[in-house]
């Protein structure tokens, strides 16, 4: 089996060697633990997970390959990976989501403000009165239609379109080369789904850390348009490269090509869309947050966790991986974070808690990226299968963690994801990042 094959760099850093097919080695950043287990509850990495980074290694034009420590079992190549490349894109390495990722919401809020279930529930009420929630909802059903001259601005200009800029985003605005660019028909279909959560796992979440002082998460991505832009290229690129099936899993696109330079400026459009959608949402969150509690809540920091970024001449695609500059980074000059690093925001679950981690110089090791959240463990089916309603509703409620729908999403409760402590303490262990706050949820809205 490949992890037979594994040589231990350093703790929590695994390389697997090259194959004949492989491009480069891939350096892996997990704990013996994460790795090989512990007891028959923790089974450590299944065997598909290395096919599948054996898979990332070997399209052609990758320079380097790295796995975060919350990796797992994505559509071609693993959820946890960073792959870079030159001259080529790899769509299957960003994703469905174009550009999902997270805000973070600082507030002047302290534990006790917040203490009040009743005025939790009211925060709740307030924030799906004023955001779409669920897989298919869109903005108008809920506000003003966004005309389509905003929407043009958005795609192309981003955080910048909203006056928003690096102070508190990855990036002021991802650039569109070409904006003559034709958008495919079913995408610009869900350009009213711009200032709505989604379903699935994307949430808003009021957190508590480590000094009572309170945060609010949120967690979404490019919605239907993303998606129907990823479909798009999957669907071009496998008829061009001549593949029959699992096309999600083998398109690769030469960038200079025609198809590869629509992808990306379509690509780099939803990532835009991705970024202004979380800043407007947030935005609707602190509003409500004002309004019930008082005080002031404001953006610290907005990141993506799925996309394709130029660094240095190179695309570095980032799957399930967050970016990771430390202080001194290059890209940082100007910005707040020039000495700091930029804020790491990690979810692990909405019963666990999360994390805000900043870099360290070592994350040069991981292509400057670390996990996107503690990783899924148990499947949605798995999860409906072993776990009890009951039972769960009874330790969310003991725990003060108020949710927006009657009874606990077993596919989405604690259990259902890796120990963020592992993970953590993997990616400090690797000397990629180090942990500066960790938040506990006191309530979670869930798409
Ligand atoms: P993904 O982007 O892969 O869909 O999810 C990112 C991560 O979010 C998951 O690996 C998981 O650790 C975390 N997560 C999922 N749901 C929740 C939630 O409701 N609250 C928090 N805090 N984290 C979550
Ligand atoms: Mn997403
Ligand atoms: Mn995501």
């Amino acid at each position: 089996s490949w992890k037979q094959r594994l040589e231990k760099a350093a703790e929590g850093h695994y390389v697997l060697p090259k194959t004949k097919s492989m491009k480069v080695d891939a350096d892996l950043f997990l704990s013996d633990k994460l790795l090989w287990g512990e007891g028959p509850e923790e089974p450590g990495l299944e065997d598909a997970v290395f096919d599948q980074v054996v898979n990332a290694a070997s399209f052609p034009g990758v320079t380097r390959v790295a796995v975060t420590p919350d990796c797992h079992v994505g559509y071609g190549v693993p959820i946890g990976t960073v792959v870079e490349t030159d001259g080529i894109l790899l769509p299957t390495a960003a994703g469905y989501d174009i550009g999902c990722g997270m805000v973070q919401l600082q507030t002047s809020l302290m534990a006790e403000d917040v203490a009040d279930p009743v005025k939790r529930r009211k925060w709740i009420e307030e924030v799906t009165r004023r955001i779409a929630v669920g897989v298919g909802a869109s903005r108008v059903q809920k506000q003003r239609r966004v005309t389509d001259r905003t929407f043009a601005e958005v795609v192309r200009h981003g955080a910048k379109a909203l006056g928003r800029g690096s102070s508190i985003t990855e990036r002021d605005f991802i650039p569109v080369e070409d904006d003559r660019v034709d958008i495919p028909e079913r995408a610009f279909g869900k350009r009213d789904q711009l200032g709505s959560l989604g379903g699935g796992n994307h949430f808003t979440e009021m957190q508590v850390d480590q000094d009572g002082r309170v945060w609010v998460m949120l967690h979404t991505g490019s919605r239907g348009f993303g998606w129907n832009i990823a479909k798009h290229f999957f669907v071009e690129g496998a008829a061009q490269l001549g593949l029959k099936s699992r096309s999600e899993d083998f398109v690769w696109l030469d960038a200079e090509s025609a198809l590869g330079r629509e992808y990306w400026n379509l690509h780099n459009m939803a990532a835009n869309f991705a970024v202004a959608n979380r800043l407007i949402i947030g935005e609707a969150v602190c509003a409500a947050l004002e309004d019930v509690f008082g005080g002031t809540a404001s953006v610290y920091y907005e990141i993506s966790h799925n996309l394709i970024q130029k660094e240095s001449g190179k695309f570095v695609a980032r799957k399930g991986a967050t970016r990771a500059f430390p202080g001194k980074h290059p890209a940082l000059k100007g910005t707040p974070w020039e000495k700091t690093g930029h804020p790491i925001l990690i979810p692990g679950s909405m019963e666990t808690g999360s994390a805000i981690l900043f870099a360290e110089q070592g994350a040069q090791k991981s292509i400057y990226s670390v996990n996107h959240g503690s990783g899924r463990r148990l499947s949605r089916g798995e999860a409906r299968r072993v776990l009890d309603q009951s039972v769960t509703d009874k330790r969310m409620a003991e725990a003060g963690i108020l949710l927006n729908t009657r009874t606990t999403p077993l596919d989405e409760s604690g259990p259902c994801y890796k120990n963020l402590d592992d993970v953590l303490e993997t990616v400090e262990m690797a000397g990629l990042a180090r942990v500066a706050h960790r938040l506990k949820p006191v309530a979670c809205i869930k798409g």
